[in-house]
Protein backbone atom coordinates (compact mmCIF):
# COMPACT_ATOMS: atom_id res chain seq x y z
CA UNK A 1 0.00 0.00 0.00
CA UNK A 2 1.74 2.93 -0.83
CA UNK A 3 -0.13 6.00 -1.65
CA UNK A 4 -3.49 6.46 -2.60
CA UNK A 5 -4.23 7.69 -6.88
CA UNK A 6 -7.04 9.45 -7.74
CA UNK A 7 -7.89 8.75 -11.71
CA UNK A 8 -8.08 12.35 -13.41
CA UNK A 9 -11.50 11.09 -14.87
CA UNK A 10 -12.55 11.54 -10.65
CA UNK A 11 -11.44 14.63 -9.74
CA UNK A 12 -13.31 16.99 -7.24
CA UNK A 13 -15.39 19.56 -8.97
CA UNK A 14 -14.64 22.52 -6.27
CA UNK A 15 -17.01 23.38 -4.03
CA UNK A 16 -17.96 26.66 -4.85
CA UNK A 17 -21.97 26.85 -6.13
CA UNK A 18 -21.26 28.92 -8.71
CA UNK A 19 -18.76 26.68 -10.49
CA UNK A 20 -20.35 24.60 -13.31
CA UNK A 21 -17.84 23.74 -15.37
CA UNK A 22 -14.99 21.30 -14.33
CA UNK A 23 -11.21 23.40 -14.06
CA UNK A 24 -9.86 22.41 -17.26
CA UNK A 25 -6.10 22.13 -16.62
CA UNK A 26 -4.44 23.06 -19.43
CA UNK A 27 -6.54 20.06 -21.67
CA UNK A 28 -8.26 20.47 -24.39
CA UNK A 29 -11.81 19.15 -23.73
CA UNK A 30 -13.52 17.43 -27.11
CA UNK A 31 -17.25 19.34 -27.40
CA UNK A 32 -19.19 16.43 -27.03
CA UNK A 33 -17.66 15.49 -23.15
CA UNK A 34 -18.75 19.83 -22.44
CA UNK A 35 -20.71 19.55 -19.62
CA UNK A 36 -24.14 21.55 -20.21
CA UNK A 37 -24.70 24.04 -17.52
CA UNK A 38 -26.78 23.43 -14.77
CA UNK A 39 -27.15 23.04 -11.10
CA UNK A 40 -23.97 22.31 -8.90
CA UNK A 41 -23.55 18.69 -8.51
CA UNK A 42 -25.16 17.48 -4.85
CA UNK A 43 -22.91 16.32 -2.02
CA UNK A 44 -21.29 12.55 -2.91
CA UNK A 45 -23.65 9.41 -2.49
CA UNK A 46 -27.01 11.37 -3.84
CA UNK A 47 -27.74 9.48 -7.12
CA UNK A 48 -27.61 12.52 -9.90
CA UNK A 49 -30.01 12.14 -13.23
CA UNK A 50 -28.38 11.15 -16.33
CA UNK A 51 -30.40 11.47 -19.25
CA UNK A 52 -30.10 8.92 -21.73
CA UNK A 53 -29.62 9.36 -25.44
CA UNK A 54 -32.19 8.47 -27.75
CA UNK A 55 -31.34 5.83 -30.41
CA UNK A 56 -30.93 7.71 -34.08
CA UNK A 57 -33.77 5.66 -35.33
CA UNK A 58 -36.19 6.41 -32.41
CA UNK A 59 -35.43 10.47 -32.97
CA UNK A 60 -36.12 9.83 -36.22
CA UNK A 61 -39.68 8.14 -35.85
CA UNK A 62 -40.07 10.90 -33.34
CA UNK A 63 -39.42 14.04 -35.17
CA UNK A 64 -42.00 12.41 -38.18
CA UNK A 65 -44.38 12.56 -35.34
CA UNK A 66 -43.57 15.88 -34.05
CA UNK A 67 -42.62 15.19 -31.12
CA UNK A 68 -39.83 17.10 -29.50
CA UNK A 69 -36.82 16.91 -26.88
CA UNK A 70 -37.40 17.47 -23.55
CA UNK A 71 -33.63 18.63 -22.88
CA UNK A 72 -33.74 17.60 -19.13
CA UNK A 73 -35.13 14.60 -19.22
CA UNK A 74 -33.06 13.64 -22.65
CA UNK A 75 -36.50 11.82 -23.63
CA UNK A 76 -38.33 13.24 -27.19
CA UNK A 77 -41.96 13.68 -25.84
CA UNK A 78 -45.68 14.17 -28.02
CA UNK A 79 -46.64 18.01 -27.53
CA UNK A 80 -49.93 16.62 -25.32
CA UNK A 81 -47.27 15.42 -22.65
CA UNK A 82 -44.60 18.35 -22.75
CA UNK A 83 -47.49 20.81 -22.33
CA UNK A 84 -47.71 19.19 -19.09
CA UNK A 85 -44.42 18.59 -18.20
CA UNK A 86 -42.87 20.79 -15.24
CA UNK A 87 -39.45 22.13 -16.15
CA UNK A 88 -38.13 21.05 -13.36
CA UNK A 89 -34.44 19.34 -11.98
CA UNK A 90 -35.45 15.25 -12.00
CA UNK A 91 -34.50 14.16 -7.99
CA UNK A 92 -33.93 11.00 -6.83
CA UNK A 93 -36.93 9.48 -4.46
CA UNK A 94 -35.43 8.77 -1.28
CA UNK A 95 -37.85 6.64 1.09
CA UNK A 96 -37.44 4.63 4.58
CA UNK A 97 -33.40 5.63 4.47
CA UNK A 98 -32.88 4.76 1.21
CA UNK A 99 -32.94 5.77 -2.76
CA UNK A 100 -35.68 3.42 -4.40
CA UNK A 101 -35.10 1.01 -7.44
CA UNK A 102 -37.26 0.34 -10.30
CA UNK A 103 -37.94 -2.59 -11.31
CA UNK A 104 -35.05 -2.19 -13.69
CA UNK A 105 -32.62 -1.69 -10.75
CA UNK A 106 -32.65 1.83 -11.89
CA UNK A 107 -32.86 4.63 -9.29
CA UNK A 108 -36.62 6.08 -9.34
CA UNK A 109 -36.33 9.87 -10.40
CA UNK A 110 -39.24 12.49 -10.34
CA UNK A 111 -39.62 15.79 -11.21
CA UNK A 112 -38.89 18.09 -7.84
CA UNK A 113 -42.26 19.37 -7.05
CA UNK A 114 -43.79 15.61 -8.03
CA UNK A 115 -41.26 14.17 -5.44
CA UNK A 116 -42.36 16.20 -2.71
CA UNK A 117 -46.02 15.48 -3.39
CA UNK A 118 -45.08 11.52 -3.57
CA UNK A 119 -42.74 12.32 -0.03
CA UNK A 120 -46.07 13.84 1.43
CA UNK A 121 -48.02 10.78 0.60
CA UNK A 122 -45.56 8.76 1.87
CA UNK A 123 -45.49 10.15 5.32
CA UNK A 124 -48.88 10.47 5.49
CA UNK A 125 -49.36 6.47 4.64
CA UNK A 126 -46.41 5.67 7.20
CA UNK A 127 -48.20 7.74 9.85
CA UNK A 128 -50.90 6.16 9.39
CA UNK A 129 -50.12 2.20 8.57
CA UNK A 130 -46.34 2.06 9.45
CA UNK A 131 -46.05 1.26 6.07
CA UNK A 132 -44.22 2.75 2.49
CA UNK A 133 -45.29 3.44 -0.43
CA UNK A 134 -44.19 0.40 -2.58
CA UNK A 135 -42.90 2.07 -6.13
CA UNK A 136 -42.28 -0.34 -9.22
CA UNK A 137 -41.57 2.81 -11.62
CA UNK A 138 -40.82 6.65 -12.11
CA UNK A 139 -38.89 8.37 -15.05
CA UNK A 140 -38.81 6.23 -18.03
CA UNK A 141 -36.40 7.30 -20.88
CA UNK A 142 -37.53 7.14 -24.34
CA UNK A 143 -35.75 3.63 -25.04
CA UNK A 144 -37.10 2.02 -21.46
CA UNK A 145 -41.09 3.08 -22.45
CA UNK A 146 -40.49 1.55 -25.92
CA UNK A 147 -39.07 -1.71 -24.47
CA UNK A 148 -42.02 -2.17 -22.13
CA UNK A 149 -44.23 -1.49 -24.72
CA UNK A 150 -43.24 -4.39 -26.69
CA UNK A 151 -43.62 -6.59 -23.73
CA UNK A 152 -46.70 -5.36 -22.72
CA UNK A 153 -48.41 -4.09 -25.95
CA UNK A 154 -52.03 -5.91 -26.10
CA UNK A 155 -51.51 -7.49 -22.62
CA UNK A 156 -51.82 -4.70 -20.13
CA UNK A 157 -52.02 -0.35 -20.61
CA UNK A 158 -48.98 0.60 -21.61
CA UNK A 159 -48.15 4.11 -23.44
CA UNK A 160 -46.03 3.91 -26.85
CA UNK A 161 -42.70 5.94 -26.55
CA UNK A 162 -42.96 9.57 -26.11
CA UNK A 163 -46.39 9.44 -25.09
CA UNK A 164 -46.56 8.31 -21.38
CA UNK A 165 -46.44 10.55 -17.99
CA UNK A 166 -42.91 8.87 -17.11
CA UNK A 167 -40.57 9.68 -19.73
CA UNK A 168 -41.96 13.67 -18.47
CA UNK A 169 -41.12 12.15 -14.30
CA UNK A 170 -44.78 13.24 -13.68
CA UNK A 171 -45.85 9.68 -13.16
CA UNK A 172 -45.00 6.91 -10.26
CA UNK A 173 -46.14 2.92 -10.18
CA UNK A 174 -46.99 1.63 -7.06
CA UNK A 175 -47.38 -1.83 -6.04
CA UNK A 176 -49.27 -1.41 -2.97
CA UNK A 177 -51.73 1.47 -4.13
CA UNK A 178 -54.39 0.14 -2.59
CA UNK A 179 -53.60 1.10 0.86
CA UNK A 180 -52.25 3.81 -0.52
CA UNK A 181 -54.44 5.28 -2.87
CA UNK A 182 -56.09 7.55 -0.42
CA UNK A 183 -52.71 9.56 0.50
CA UNK A 184 -51.81 10.08 -2.82
CA UNK A 185 -55.14 11.24 -3.67
CA UNK A 186 -54.60 13.72 -0.93
CA UNK A 187 -51.52 14.42 -1.97
CA UNK A 188 -52.71 15.80 -4.67
CA UNK A 189 -51.99 12.68 -7.15
CA UNK A 190 -55.05 11.33 -9.83
CA UNK A 191 -54.53 7.64 -9.69
CA UNK A 192 -55.91 4.25 -9.12
CA UNK A 193 -59.83 3.82 -9.37
CA UNK A 194 -59.76 7.81 -9.70
CA UNK A 195 -57.54 7.96 -12.75
CA UNK A 196 -56.71 6.28 -15.80
CA UNK A 197 -58.99 2.69 -16.04
CA UNK A 198 -57.69 -0.37 -16.68
CA UNK A 199 -54.29 1.02 -15.26
CA UNK A 200 -54.91 1.56 -11.18
CA UNK A 201 -51.36 1.13 -10.37
CA UNK A 202 -50.72 4.71 -12.17
CA UNK A 203 -50.50 8.25 -10.23
CA UNK A 204 -49.23 11.55 -12.01
CA UNK A 205 -49.90 14.86 -11.68
CA UNK A 206 -52.16 17.14 -14.46
CA UNK A 207 -52.30 13.97 -16.84
CA UNK A 208 -56.15 13.75 -16.45
CA UNK A 209 -58.37 15.96 -14.17
CA UNK A 210 -60.42 13.80 -11.17
CA UNK A 211 -63.40 14.81 -12.40
CA UNK A 212 -63.66 12.51 -14.73
CA UNK A 213 -66.35 10.27 -14.47
CA UNK A 214 -68.36 9.40 -11.99
CA UNK A 215 -68.70 5.37 -12.67
CA UNK A 216 -65.00 5.29 -11.97
CA UNK A 217 -65.58 6.95 -8.82
CA UNK A 218 -67.86 4.94 -7.61
CA UNK A 219 -65.87 1.86 -7.72
CA UNK A 220 -63.82 3.25 -5.61
CA UNK A 221 -64.79 1.81 -1.67
CA UNK A 222 -61.51 2.35 -0.75
CA UNK A 223 -62.36 6.04 0.15
CA UNK A 224 -65.40 8.28 -0.07
CA UNK A 225 -65.06 10.73 -2.73
CA UNK A 226 -63.23 13.69 -0.99
CA UNK A 227 -65.72 16.90 -1.40
CA UNK A 228 -63.83 18.51 -4.46
CA UNK A 229 -64.06 15.86 -6.36
CA UNK A 230 -67.71 15.68 -6.45
CA UNK A 231 -68.05 19.29 -6.77
CA UNK A 232 -65.90 19.05 -10.16
CA UNK A 233 -68.04 16.17 -11.32
CA UNK A 234 -70.85 18.16 -11.04
CA UNK A 235 -68.98 20.51 -13.77
CA UNK A 236 -68.56 18.01 -16.21
CA UNK A 237 -70.66 17.84 -19.17
CA UNK A 238 -71.85 14.51 -20.44
CA UNK A 239 -69.24 11.63 -20.33
CA UNK A 240 -68.75 9.14 -23.58
CA UNK A 241 -68.64 5.34 -23.65
CA UNK A 242 -66.44 3.92 -26.29
CA UNK A 243 -66.78 0.29 -26.90
CA UNK A 244 -66.76 -0.47 -23.17
CA UNK A 245 -64.12 1.81 -22.30
CA UNK A 246 -64.38 4.67 -20.23
CA UNK A 247 -62.99 7.89 -21.98
CA UNK A 248 -62.63 11.36 -19.79
CA UNK A 249 -65.72 13.68 -19.85
CA UNK A 250 -65.66 17.09 -21.27
CA UNK A 251 -65.83 20.13 -19.57
CA UNK A 252 -68.70 22.17 -21.73
CA UNK A 253 -67.48 25.55 -22.24
CA UNK A 254 -70.12 28.57 -20.91
ZN1 LIG B 1 -47.65 4.14 -14.86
Amino acid sequence: MAHERVPAAQEQPPASDASHQPPNLGRPIAPDVLEAPGPAPPPSGVPVFQPEPTPAAMQEEFARKGFTLDAPSGNYLSPRVLAKTRQEDLVPVEIGGAYVKDLRGGTVFLRESIRARLLAADQALFKKAQKHLVITYGFRSNTLQQELFNQLHGKGKVAQAGESFHEAGMAVDLSNWREAQRFMIEAGFVGGCYGIEEDLVHYSIDEITKASNMDVFTRCTLKEIPEDIVKGVKKVGKVVGKAGKVTIGKIKKK
